[in-house]
């Protein structure tokens, strides 16, 4: 700890936003560059406490506490503030392959679990984490790396999402040739398409690590479905170790009445297409506009609220957010202490946004969909809703009973299912022959990542279900270190 009274010295400080008034008219990110002075003063508000939770990475609650990936948090704080950047880098990248990425999108678990966060605000970790890397990439210090040697042993890797992507990073670093086969057209995964540009730049962020990969040796096969466009037996052939990385991409419907309505889509459909026309420049086949129409967004999570954003910077006429869920508190409940990851009210940038375009917060809580109408062609038209109270069934269970009267009916000519996933889609997983858990997840334990057939693995989203960046990076290292003892018969690699 470089300076020890650095906690009373400085109050906490984030990285400041574009004004949503002024970001909604782009595509570009709205995060802003901290200065140097105030990170160092953020670095020296870190304790450097005896036991800090900041980067313990467990699951209280089903939810992460501390860092999944246990970057050594409290060691880069303390060297950002004696201003040694290079060697913050080199700390952070011990743990954590995409720095870039987590310092970005990240919900800084790390932050919730701070020690020093029991009493005041807690350290700002995340733009930390952000600013190291940026400053790795802006100095020159962030270039390719190859192996020295190679193992002559091949690995193919199913999906380029951030388990993928750092599975193939680590293995590679052991020498293994690596192929990452994707059936989108780019790689990336829900960093490519899923998340939107706004808050993750594709092409000056995401791309440029692609181009280290490859500049690494890595192969990355696109626009190949295995199952479909390769039979995954061809894989099991010709590689010595296979590692599914295929994502939990089966959204979740409503299937209500009026749900085949023209005008209802799911959220992944609204924003792949939206990524893909931003970066080609013009619109693709597969965009759906927002332009000039009432948006009722299903869902009030984060996929949602990248929907609000999107909807928002298409220039539609309103957006309404559901949320079946009651509002969260405005500090944490008595059943939610530290170091959990506090669930409590907070206004994300699409919130934002939304507020300074129309008025108000989007959301709408404990407000649920009946069915949807539709006009004479067969397009949709509205929304009817009704707002719940969740009762207990003869068994116990939580069910969101209708409330007589409050029924609201909302024009909408534009409905996004943001709904959640439910797993991983299934037919490659049927074809293999593979063992399931009971949600549909490919059966493979968290630490050994071994599935039911002998030179297969699973990690990230397939393996866990629908979860965190951090997370998956979290798998990718941890299915290459698993990978490499299976094919090495031990292993160096962290
Ligand atoms: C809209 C949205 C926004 C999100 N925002 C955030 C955020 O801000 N912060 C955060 O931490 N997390 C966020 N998440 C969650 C996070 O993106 C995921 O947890 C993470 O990307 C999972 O990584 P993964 O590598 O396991 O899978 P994915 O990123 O889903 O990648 C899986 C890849 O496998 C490919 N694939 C699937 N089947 C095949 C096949 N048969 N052949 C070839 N390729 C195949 C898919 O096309 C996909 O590219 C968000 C998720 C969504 C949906
Ligand atoms: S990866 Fe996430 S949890 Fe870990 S230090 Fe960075 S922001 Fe915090």
């Amino acid at each position: 700890m470089g300076k020890p009274t650095g906690f009373m010295e400085y109050l906490r400080e984030v990285a400041e936003d574009v004004a949503p008034s002024d970001r909604i008219h782009n595509w570009d990110e709205f995060h802003l560059p901290m200065n140097e002075e105030s990170l160092r003063n953020q670095g020296a508000r870190c304790m450097d406490c005896g036991t800090p939770f900041c980067h313990t990475g467990i699951e209280i609650s089903r939810m992460a506490s501390g860092c999944p990936i246990n970057n050594i948090i409290p060691e880069w704080n303390d060297l950002v503030y004696r201003g040694l950047w290079s060697e913050a880098l080199d700390r952070l990248h011990k743990t954590n392959n995409f720095p870039e990425f987590t310092g970005r999108v990240c919900p800084a678990p790390c932050e919730g679990a701070c020690v020093l966060g029991i009493t005041n605000p807690p350290v700002t970790i995340k733009s930390i984490e952000h600013a190291i890397a940026e400053k790795g990439w802006e100095s020159g210090w962030i270039t390719p790396n190859p192996p020295q040697q190679r193992t002559g042993k091949k690995v193919a890797i199913v999906g380029s999402g951030p388990a993928g992507l750092s599975a193939a990073a680590q293995l590679n670093s052991a020498g293994h040739w690596v192929t990452v086969y994707e059936r989108a057209d780019r790689p990336g995964g829900l960093l490519m398409y899923g998340i939107p540009n706004m808050k993750l730049d594709k092409k000056a962020v995401v791309m440029r690590r692609l181009d280290v990969l490859e500049a690494e040796g890595v192969t990355f096969v696109c626009n190949t479905e295995i199952g479909t466009d390769l039979p995954a037996a061809q894989l099991l052939n010709e590689f010595d170790a296979v590692i599914l990385c295929t994502g939990a991409t089966k959204p979740r419907d409503l299937p209500i009445e009026g749900r085949d309505l023209k005008g209802i889509h799911f959220a992944m459909e609204f924003l792949t297409g939206n990524t893909r026309t931003v970066l080609n420049g013009n619109p693709t086949e597969d965009f759906i506009a927002a332009a000039g129409k009432d948006v009722v967004i299903i869902g009030g999570g984060d996929t949602g609220t990248d929907c609000v954003g999107t909807s928002i910077r298409h220039g539609c006429n309103s957006v309404t957010q559901l949320e079946i869920m009651p509002k969260p508190p405005e500090t944490r409940a008595a059943n939610n202490p530290w170091p959990e990851w506090p669930k409590i009210y907070r206004m994300d940038y699409g919130q934002e946004e939304a507020a300074a375009r129309f008025g108000s917060d989007p959301r709408s809580y404990l407000r649920t969909a009946t069915h949807f109408e539709g006009d004479e062609n067969g397009h949709l038209k509205a929304v009817h809703t009704v707002l719940v109270d969740w009762q207990k069934d003869d068994q116990g269970r939580f069910i969101p009973k209708h409330i007589e009267g409050s029924e609201k009916i909302l024009p909408a000519q534009l409905v996004l299912l943001a709904m959640g996933f439910l797993g991983p889609e299934q037919p490659l997983l049927d074809s293999l022959g593979l063992d399931r858990d009971p949600r549909s997840n490919i059966k493979a334990n968290h630490g050994e990542y071994t599935t039911s057939l002998p030179n297969v693995f699973a990690a990230g989203d397939c393996r866990r279900g629908q979860s965190l960046v951090v997370w998956a990076i979290n798998e990718g290292r941890g299915v290459a270190k698993e990978c490499d003892r299976f094919l090495m018969g031990s292993t160096d690699l962290p």
